[in-house]
């Protein structure tokens, strides 16, 4: 098996706050011995769990990255118990191009899991995570939102799992979060998923969708700091009381919470997020954008329940998903 040829330049396993890079040799035209240099913080005290916290494994979504870096400047070892890694940019080079794809191989960091330590560099960093960073972790927390192309009311997810007894404590670790939204979350396509790596390894897992469109919102911001912190007191590593909020609990009961559409266009969405819709009212229309004189396609809803995600920009192309609906409990 090919040996994995990222380095961490600070030490993972020492009491104290350090702050370094992980160091991907990346050989190019501009540099011939090249690196990326990918930021990283591991905060230890003792004995305890560890949790690793990840941002911008997709590049276009903020929240996570800020409550990160945030957490990273201020977090003094003499305040927990264990371990917190923070990783701000899971795709460092998808971040730095503001995309969600890294622009060096075009990977999608949540779908090319468990990685190749002698892939590309987006691989390179799967098989990191999959073989070094999530074996060492107790609970893991992968802050996402909606990117450019998606808006989400502000949840955090835990996955319907077959091991009950993993799902249970993901559903604690996702309540403990405790954003304004609670989701038993289905995925289109779970294949590749950093996600999956974890649930897979028995991890207790937190994934979240903040916002989106490409921003962060002090709302949203403020959601993600606090649910930082609350999953830090709830793996016992931070000696806190948790910030408690009220929270809405939404399931996705089948694929009908999913409408794509067959033909682009321009979007007129006739609900907004957090509206209640019935099985068969519309949820948006879509404009022809070559003529004048022609009707819109409608977005039919196909079950009851609340407009939990939609796409964001104004021109939606053939096969989008254009809105996620979610049962509320
Ligand atoms: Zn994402």
């Amino acid at each position: 098996m090919a040996k994995n040829p990222i380095s961490p330049t600070i030490p993972l396993d020492q009491d104290g706050v350090y702050h370094g890079h992980l160091k991907l040799p990346y050989s190019r035209d501009d540099s011939a011995w090249g690196s990326i240099m990918i930021p990283i913080t591991v905060v230890q005290n003792g004995e305890g769990p560890t949790a690793l916290i990840t941002g911008g494994n997709h590049g276009d979504e903020y929240e996570g990255p800020i409550a990160i870096l945030d957490m990273a400047a201020t977090l003094q070892a003499t305040e927990i118990k264990g371990r917190v890694i923070l990783v701000p940019y899971l795709n460092y080079p998808a971040f730095l191009a503001g995309k969600r794809t890294s622009p060096i191989d075009g990977a999608n960091m949540n779908r090319i899991f468990p990685g190749q330590a002698d892939g590309t560099p987006s691989q390179k960093v799967a098989d990191y995570f999959q073989n070094t960073l999530l074996p060492i972790a107790d609970i893991v927390l992968d802050f996402h939102s909606g990117g450019r192309t998606l808006d989400f009311l502000p949840f955090a997810a835990s996955h319907v799992l077959d091991d009950k007894s993993l799902e249970a404590k993901c559903v604690a670790a996702r309540d403990a979060f405790n954003a304004p939204f609670s989701v038993a979350m289905r995925e289109i396509d779970a294949v590749g998923m950093y996600d999956t790596a974890a649930e897979d390894m028995g991890k207790v897992f937190i994934s979240t969708e903040l916002g989106g469109g490409g921003t962060a919102t002090p709302q949203t911001i403020a959601i993600a700091k606090k649910g930082l912190r609350n999953a830090l007191i709830h793996a016992g590593i931070l000696d806190e009381q948790l910030s408690m909020a009220k929270t809405r609990y939404l399931s996705q009961p089948s694929d009908d919470c999913f409408h794509f559409i067959a033909d682009g266009g321009m979007v007129e969405f006739c609900a907004a997020l957090g509206d209640h819709l019935a099985k068969g009212d519309v949820i948006a229309r879509v404009w022809p954008t070559g003529h004048t004189g022609r009707t819109s396609q409608e977005v039919i809803a196909k079950m009851d329940g609340l407009l939990t995600a939609r796409h964001h920009p104004g021109l939606v192309q053939s096969g989008d998903c254009v809105a996620v609906l979610a049962v509320e409990e």
